[in-house]
């Protein structure tokens, strides 16, 4: 896949996308433009949204953010009805044609029907050349229009069971919401790899339902949280309720570690499990595994902070912010001339010199993938008078790519990948460099450490255990289908 150019890069992996969507609410897409704006992080690059109104669709999409997109009245106005769906989407340069936007719309034999989709089809490709060769068109290079292409030419009758049956052809990770006229649809991959929240508003016979890719997303409607849709259900919302299936024979979950690490907000609870007391404890497993002496525990901000009070809780060492981080910088800002690219760091992040001078100064961040931030900073932070910078990690060394609907470089530029420990402290500038351990991160979820036979989270980029197959050769995901490689059959 190819990586971003934009200088404010910040050398993580990305989520691609978040989703939301409404049912049996005055102001649907009202809600839906607030759900996404809460899911912000999740994808900065375009969004979306589909309402319905008494059997019509209408849609309104853009480049940019949730607010740039959705805020003046007369967009909102033409977004009428009480459901909807709407989507966020981060992509890599080049990749943000509006036509990719989601949610996706298509006319059926059933009527109309719109899906927004989290996540990466492992075997959209080969999905991609078959769909081609009995006549669909496919308009984008998304892995919705997979689903779409599925479901219309599916010979089930309900929607439903047409979606079930797309679902049993394509293998990935993802999360999906739905909607056509009759109902909201939300389903996830049977080993439940992205994430998909159930939630409700009011009580009784008025009330509305709610799903998102998380629980910031119902917090910001004043949705009350009801439940995680499970791995491989399908849950069907319409005025009468809800309902739900899980048509697909059971196997291992396997939901992404990475969430609880980076992606989701910290403010979210991920699984049962909240985001942020979640990365405190990773943070104080990292300082019983790896402790050293110093003066301050300094986070790289925004993502580091909860590790680093964790870890400096654990060490007995003060926290202080030896980092700011300007939020007022957009992705945008500046053409990324070489020169720019060079500051890129500096527009994110200054040294707090007060803080730092003569200090032996314990950084902490959530992960290294290229390192060519991790580089930047830690030369930032002796520029600013540190006497020591020890860096510590609260992920293990991401050693291989995420196929599951994280932006990701291929392996060939991932640090962790082609150096070990020693090399990556030398490369980095650092007087120390450690990362939690996998069983140490285990730890840290309340698991007894890694079960090498079940492992119960995906953690493929650090350890290579790719429990979906990766049947696509996804470096060409993106190129056009005629200039595919051949996909064995
Ligand atoms: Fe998450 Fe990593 Fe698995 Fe991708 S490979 S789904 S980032 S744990």
């Amino acid at each position: 896949m190819p990586m971003t150019t934009n200088p404010l890069d910040d050398d993580h992996f990305h989520e691609e996308c978040g989703v939301f969507g409404v049912w049996g609410a005055t102001d649907a897409a009202a809600l839906t433009a607030l759900g996404l704006h809460a899911l912000q992080h999740r994808g900065q690059e375009a969004a979306g949204i589909v309402s319905l109104d008494r059997g019509r669709f209408h849609t309104h999409k853009g480049r940019g953010l949730v607010g740039d997109n959705f805020s003046d009245a007369k967009t909102m106005a033409g977004l009428p009805g009480r459901a909807a769906v709407g989507h966020n989407r981060y992509a890599t340069t080049g990749e943000t044609a509006l036509r990719n936007v989601q949610p996706l719309y298509a006319d059926f034999v059933f009527g109309g029907f719109a899906v927004a989709h989290n996540g990466n089809l492992t075997n959209a490709v080969k999905l991609k050349r078959e769909l081609v060769r009995r006549g669909c068109i496919f308009q984008s290079t998304t892995d919705s229009e997979v689903f779409i292409h599925l479901i219309a030419i599916s010979l089930y009758d309900t929607v439903i069971d047409r979606l079930i049956d797309a679902m049993k052809q394509v293998q990935g990770a993802y999360s999906l919401v739905a909607l056509h006229d009759g109902a909201l649809i939300g389903a996830r991959d049977p080993r439940g790899v992205r994430p998909l929240v159930l939630g409700r508003l009011g009580t009784g016979e008025g009330a509305s339902w709610v799903m998102a890719s998380e629980t910031c997303a119902l917090d910001i409607v004043g949705a009350d949280f009801v439940r995680d849709v499970e791995p491989g259900e399908i849950v069907t919302i319409d005025d009468r309720g809800v309902t739900s299936i899980k048509p697909f024979a059971a196997v291992p979950e396997r939901f992404c570690i990475f969430e609880y690490i980076y992606f989701a907000r910290p403010d979210s609870v991920v699984e049962g499990t909240p985001v942020y007391t979640t990365r405190k404890q990773i943070g104080a497993e990292l300082a019983r595994e790896s402790p050293v002496e110093a003066d301050l525990v300094v986070p790289v901000p925004d993502s580091g902070v909860p590790a680093a009070m964790g870890f400096s809780l654990e060490a007995g060492i003060p926290f202080e912010l030896g980092i700011i981080r300007n939020h007022y910088v957009g992705r945008t800002f500046i053409e990324p001339t070489d020169h720019i690219r060079h500051l890129g760091v500096k527009l994110k992040h200054s040294a707090n010199r007060a803080m730092l001078e003569g200090k032996r100064v314990i950084l902490v961040d959530d992960s290294i993938v290229r390192g060519t931030t991790s580089r930047k900073i830690v030369e930032m932070v002796r520029h600013a008078g540190a006497v020591e910078v020890h860096m510590r990690i609260s992920s293990p060394p991401t050693t291989h790519s995420c196929f599951y609907g994280i932006d990701t470089p291929e392996r060939s530029q991932l640090m962790a990948a082609n150096h070990d420990v020693a090399e990556m402290a030398r490369i980095i500038g650092v007087d120390s460099l450690a990362f939690i351990s996998l069983d140490g991160l285990y730890r840290a979820l309340g698991k007894p450490g890694r079960d090498e036979k079940k492992p119960a989270y995906c953690d493929a980029c650090f350890t290579g255990d790719y429990a979906i197959p990766v049947t696509d050769n996804l470096e060409n995901r993106t190129a056009p289908l005629s200039m595919l490689p051949a996909v064995a059959e």
